[in-house]
């Protein structure tokens, strides 16, 4: 009986280790999967870190179009402005484009106020420094032929400092002059589809002239006369990139005189050139 007792309990003994060795053996594979499954803190903080790039990456079309709107506000567009005309013309004469026969006075006089006593060459250098004002705070960058009234630069040398620079628009500033002191308004000009000079660049200079005309008018609330297309422009012929001339009103009317003569209306003038320019660079 003794015997049976101690064969019982050996038994028992066996069995409750198997037992605990069969517990143990699950319990080390369970371990195993365990240490790949677990998801430590570490883990945690790089798995979302994942996430966060994933989203990030997600985000980037939306950057690139915040980079392209920045690019936008700086503007990288170079516009030459010529303030038409000099304190003297000169009469001397050159040809009116490259190769021509055909020659045209160097620089025209001008024509001036009939109230306000205004030179045209001083009114367009007066347009001329607001523009370049009004352009250069919408993040243009700007080259003037000239700043002060007293140079000599010629019409076809006007166009070459708007082909050296390569410049996106070259903008020309006239007031007009008429025997007819009723004639008043605002004309843009460009050279004819079939300029033998620079005809391909009709549809941008007229385009240009287009954009010009309309905000200007816009702006100041005169008359909308027409677009001039004419090919005995020098500065315009001798010009390789886009180009227009802004008339931008009557000396000879009375009433457009004395406006242009005022502060107020030059600021007109250039704020609608200015919109031209923009909306001209919108339509590219
Ligand atoms: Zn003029």
């Amino acid at each position: 009986m003794r015997r049976y007792i101690r064969i019982c309990a050996i038994l028992i003994m066996c069995g409750m280790q198997m037992v605990a060795c069969g517990f143990q053996k699950p319990a080390t594979n369970n371990g195993g999967e365990i240490s790949v499954d677990v998801i430590t803190p570490e883990e945690a903080a790089v798995s979302e870190e994942t996430e966060l790039n994933e989203s990030l990456s997600e985000e980037v079309p939306d950057e690139t179009a915040s980079d392209e709107s920045e690019a936008m506000e700086e503007n990288h567009h170079l516009v030459v402005i010529d303030a038409g005309h000099q304190q003297s013309g000169d009469f001397s004469k050159e040809p009116i484009g490259p190769g021509a026969s055909e020659t045209k006075a160097k620089v025209a006089g001008g024509t001036k106020g009939v109230v306000s006593g205004l030179k045209e060459y001083e009114l367009t250098l007066a347009i001329a420094l607001k523009l370049q004002a009004e352009l250069e705070s919408r993040g243009y960058e700007v080259i003037m032929c000239r700043t002060t009234n007293d140079v000599n630069i010629s019409n076809s040398q006007r166009a070459q400092i708007a082909n050296d620079a390569n410049a996106d628009a070259f903008i020309r500033i006239h007031a007009n002059g008429s025997e007819n002191s009723g004639a008043n308004g605002a004309m843009t000009i460009c050279q004819t589809e079939n300029n033998p000079y620079n005809g391909s660049l009709f549809e941008d200079s007229y385009r240009l002239s287009e954009c010009v005309l309309d905000s200007l008018v816009a702006s100041t609330g005169c008359k909308k006369e027409y677009i001039w297309k004419t090919d005995s422009m020098s500065g315009i012929n001798w010009a390789n990139v886009p180009t227009t001339i802004v008339e931008v009103g009557y000396m000879t009317n009375p009433t457009e005189d004395q406006k242009m003569a005022t502060e107020d209306y030059q600021t007109l003038i250039s704020q609608g050139i200015a919109d031209g320019i923009d909306a001209y660079f919108l339509n590219e």
